[in-house]
């Protein structure tokens, strides 16, 4: 045991793609403690059943904070606030109306599922996207904007808007789902059953395409060999870190994947007049190589460049642990405001 580590005040959960992940935060906001596990793999499955994946889904979001709990040790309150962040289209009540990477639980009550495994727990159950905005607005890269949207760049593009200080959830709380503004009609399609949407273009799945296509007409050869020799096995992955050690081609390739994110965030401008964008999810992982880029199209896209104050396009603060921390913070706090 740690003895000058702070007490975990509130726990956080956040529902991704590929795995679950739980904080617990202090009363400062700091991150004290962490757990994960896979996202069951049927929450993705449309063919079973919703009653079987959106209970595997609360299983998981279970198991993670009873972790949390146990990591904290024998100081750790059972009855200590918990958040959890859904990604996709939640209604005001807490159930899923729509969401295409978590589609195996669409029409699930998810406030209630967790409800029944935390009984002791206050409860907040919101959007991934905005328990993002609110930890980086509270505490972190967004601190001080009072319009900003927290653009999460992961597996696809959440979003969290963040209007006169305030979480922008919406008339029905489904706000902010930039990821399928469409970019292109006549694009690759998306999983959400249309075709063109930003997040096929600027997200990791984008990024991915995008190197694929590079590698496809010889423009990757290093990567190439990275990957196993097959240019259909060239991920998003291989792409980022090869720029990251200076790889011409990649270097390319983030080059392409910044003026697709540059576009989504100068359409995002004309709308909301936004004072500071800041990245988060996994993307931002790749710091300078993929924001410097994005800063110069940007500058190029958005309307009025020259006449409007410079736009900031900053790094999340807490990384992939933003949706988590927030819904943590917002449990705490009692609310997303
Ligand atoms: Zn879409």
């Amino acid at each position: 045991v740690n003895e000058g580590r702070r007490a975990p005040v509130a726990f956080g959960v956040d529902i991704g793609g590929t795995k679950v992940l739980g904080v617990a935060v202090d009363h400062t906001d700091a991150v004290v403690g962490e757990a994960r596990v896979g996202t069951p793999a049927s929450a993705a499955d449309p063919a079973g059943t919703v009653a079987g994946a959106a209970a595997a889904v609360a299983d998981a979001v279970a198991e993670v904070v009873a972790a949390l709990g146990h990591e904290a040790g024998a100081g750790a309150d059972p009855a200590s606030p918990v958040g959890v962040g859904v990604p996709g289209m939640l209604d005001r009540d807490g159930v899923l109306r729509f969401s295409p990477n978590l589609r195996g639980a669409v029409g699930a009550d998810m406030r209630a599922l967790v409800a029944a495994r935390l009984p002791l727990s206050e409860l907040l159950v919101e959007n991934d996207a905005n328990c993002a905005a609110v930890a980086e607005h509270r505490s972190g890269a967004a601190r001080g904007a009072d319009d900003a949207v927290v653009v999460t760049l992961g597996t696809g593009i959440g979003g969290g808007l963040i209007g006169a200080g305030r979480v922008v959830v919406g008339a029905h709380g489904f706000a902010g789902e930039i990821g399928h503004m469409l970019v292109d009609p006549s694009g690759p399609p998306c999983p959400c059953g249309r075709r063109g949407c930003w997040e096929r273009f600027a997200s990791g799945g984008g990024l991915g395409r995008l190197a694929r296509e590079a590698a496809g007409a010889g423009r990757l050869g290093d990567v190439v060999t990275l990957a196993g020799g097959d240019p259909e096995l060239v991920w998003g992955e291989h792409v980022t870190q090869a720029a990251l050690s200076g790889d011409a081609g990649s270097l390319e390739v983030m080059d392409e994947l910044a003026w697709w994110v540059a576009l989504g965030l100068a359409n995002l401008t004309a709308v909301l007049d936004v004072e500071r964008f800041v990245i988060a999810g996994g993307l931002a992982e790749a710091g300078e190589i993929l924001l410097g880029p994005t800063r110069r199209a940007f500058a190029e896209l958005v309307e009025g460049s020259g006449a409007r104050p410079r736009v900031e396009i900053v790094r999340a603060a807490y990384g992939e642990r933003a949706g988590a921390a927030g819904a943590a913070m917002a449990a705490r706090d009692g609310g997303l405001w």
